[in-house]
């Protein structure tokens, strides 16, 4: 039997498969075969959630019971892709047709230091690690107290970390009440190379974030190009001048890029470990094009150009869940022989920003909104996605 093979369980192809009709599960030609090194299906847009302590399991589903029944599953981690062959930690894998959607991981830009010394939110057993860091490093400081203060440094003020630290300044007031640690005792320090902080968005409302997070104590240190990371603070140039922002833990938020199996792939040409893709969700530019027909990359693997701009798209949840669903028209396609029948065009639908559990600012179409309706909003889209993948007993707690 042939193979469709599908790497990675996250928006990318969960929504693939979730928009595939049921009829091609007749096509007896074909089986699916999904591999991802979780047995999980993971909300990497909450994952900040996660790091800070807000929650855990919640941003989860189990494979098992949210897979269509006719694909199957496999834990393993991908290595490497070859013509044909994938090789995993635990075995290899043929493939007749590949949908690559391994999602991001940090880049570091080559920056001395932050591979050692800096954490980063990329994934979720990551995300619990760094938790687990977090409240570990906190509990020896209520007991040693042997610094003035507990420093903590964020390096970028795009989405994630500014997310990051919304949540987590809210859940510092419950552990600091657990550890007895006065509020003036723990320093936060946003540390971002632009003169503004979430330059996605219209400046007022960047500006209303940020006044918001500096009512929370937040120091923000904006033009601060970082130079280089140390065990025990962040190098940056200022005003043209060097100098030191002290940090006893570090969190890297400052930049992300496709997955490494693709950079580690000598199958693929890439740039920044991610694949340049047509508007078929296929390979374009690549040494190997004759090998690509029956290859697909989609999500954060994949950089797509925007037709009116000729920019690359920025890697998102959106583009990867659409990317997703309307791959499944085109492989229903594929797998009856036939020539694709639409391009890919990618619909904007809006963008939001959570900070902390009472704030968020956005836009919706050309609409911008901040505040509580705002997150409101946001937490409805993840509700959406939860029901789509699961029904309604992604809500019930014994799932
Ligand atoms: C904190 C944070 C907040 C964000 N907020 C937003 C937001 O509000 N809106 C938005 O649109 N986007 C947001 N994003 C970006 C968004 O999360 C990504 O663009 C999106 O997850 C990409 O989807 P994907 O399917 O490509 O990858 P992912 O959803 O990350 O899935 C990758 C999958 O591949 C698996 N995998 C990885 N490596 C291997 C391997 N070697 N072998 C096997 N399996 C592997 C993983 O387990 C996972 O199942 C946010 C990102 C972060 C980190």
């Amino acid at each position: 039997m042939k193979k469709v093979v599908l790497l990675g369980a996250g928006y990318a192809n969960m929504a693939l498969l979730k928009s595939l009709p049921s009829n091609v599960w007749n096509e007896n030609e074909y089986e699916f075969l999904l591999i991802s090194n979780t047995p999980l299906h993971y909300f990497s847009v909450l994952l900040h959630e996660v790091a800070s302590g807000v929650c855990e399991e919640e941003i989860t589903l189990p494979l098992n019971a949210i897979l269509p029944k006719n694909v199957k599953f496999i834990q393993d981690k991908v290595i490497r892709i070859e013509q044909n062959l994938i090789q995993a930690e635990n075995d290899t894998y043929e493939y007749n047709i590949l949908v690559v959607g391994l999602g991001f991981q940090s880049d570091n830009f080559g920056i001395v230091g932050i591979k050692e010394y800096a954490d980063s939110i990329v994934n979720y057993q990551g995300a619990l690690a760094l938790k687990q860091k977090i409240v570990n490093a906190l509990r020896d400081y209520a007991v040693k107290g042997d610094v003035e203060s507990f420093k903590i440094a964020v390096c970028g003020a795009g989405f994630t970390g500014i997310e990051f630290i919304g949540s987590f300044v809210d859940e510092l007031v419950q552990i600091r009440k657990e550890l007895n640690i006065h509020q003036e005792k723990i320093k936060i320090t946003c540390i971002e190379a632009m003169p503004n902080i979430l330059p996605m968005f219209n400046p007022k409302l960047s500006s209303s974030a940020k006044t918001y997070l500096e009512e929370k104590n937040i120091t923000f240190e904006l033009g601060c190009k970082i130079l280089e990371c140390e065990k025990d603070g962040i190098i940056v140039e200022k005003n043209g001048q060097k100098e030191k922002i002290d940090a006893s833990l570090i969190i890297w938020t400052a930049g992300v890029k496709g997955n490494q199996v693709m950079e580690d792939s000598t199958f693929f040409t890439t740039q920044r470990s991610k694949v340049e893709i047509n508007a078929y969700l296929q390979p374009i530019n690549q040494a190997n094009q004759e090998l690509m027909q029956n290859v697909f990359v989609i999500g954060d693997c994949a950089a797509l150009k925007d037709p009116l701009t000729q920019r690359f798209y920025p890697p998102t949840a959106q583009m990867a869940m659409q990317q997703g669903e309307f791959l499944a028209k085109l492989l229903v396609q594929k797998l009856q022989g036939k020539n694709f029948s639409e391009e890919f065009s990618y619909k904007p639908k809006g963008t939001i920003c959570s900070i902390g559990s009472q704030y968020a600012i956005g836009y919706v179409g050309k609409m911008n909104i901040k505040g509580k309706s705002a997150l409101w909003l946001k937490r409805a889209i993840e509700a959406n996605w939860k029901f789509k993948l699961a029904g309604l007993k992604a809500f019930s707690k014994t799932f």
